[in-house]
């Protein structure tokens, strides 16, 4: 499984491109705002003939959603992500309120994902895990074959992610990173919605936020 990652957006959101040797491709959090970023994308995309099947989101906080617009018009897909996410304000909304520009296409989805359900693309399977408490319906996607898990807001490198928005929480979001992601294997590599890359063993030690 080959892992790209770009940062997109003044908010420096990570939006991965996961694929692997069949060509078969997943977005998660497509956070790409300008023309730029977007044509950086599909560039990336087209020059590793890469077929995308699914844009999912960890969660649907504005800043992780601003491509999907792009690549609803771009590749005809919708986002995929944990129904509690529709409680929080729409893009216009929050946007308003980080008051931040954009151009709003609302795009509703049928595709929900729940706990446990499983997404895969050519050889590759991640599971969703609901990690709750930076918002709502925050998910992880495990991958045990590749040996990491994408985390979105929900932990960072020696941090955990904002509770202070709409229904946040942080005992339900300490609770799910302990319960979740903290009994996964040492090793596991945790690619994260913001900032660098860790490992589970890494947060086990030095995450102020976990001991
Ligand atoms: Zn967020």
């Amino acid at each position: 499984m080959q892992i790209k990652l770009f940062k997109f957006n003044p908010v420096k959101v990570n939006t991965y491109i996961i694929y692997d040797e069949t060509k078969e491709a997943i977005i998660i959090d497509c956070g790409a705002y300008t023309e730029k970023e977007c044509m950086k994308l599909q560039n990336f995309i087209d020059s590793n003939n890469l077929q995308v099947k699914y844009l999912i989101n960890t969660h649907l906080h504005f800043d992780h959603v601003l491509g999907n617009y792009f690549i609803y018009k771009t590749y005809g897909l919708k986002s995929k992500y944990h129904i509690y996410e529709e409680i929080i304000p729409d893009l216009k909304t929050q946007a308003d309120f980080f008051k931040f520009q954009i151009d709003y296409h609302p795009i509703s989805t049928m595709h929900h994902i729940n706990e446990k359900d499983t997404i895969s693309f050519g050889n590759t399977i991640l599971e969703a895990l609901l990690t709750a408490g930076h918002s709502p319906g925050s998910l992880s996607f495990y991958c045990k074959k590749n040996n990491c898990i994408f985390t979105g807001d929900a932990l960072f490198y020696h941090s955990i992610g904002r509770t202070d928005l709409w229904n946040g929480n942080k005992k339900t979001l300490t609770t799910a990173i302990k319960s979740k992601i903290l009994t996964l294997p040492n090793s596991t590599k945790i690619f994260p919605g913001h900032g660098q890359s860790s490992s589970i063993e890494e947060e086990k030690i030095y995450n102020p936020y976990l001991q």
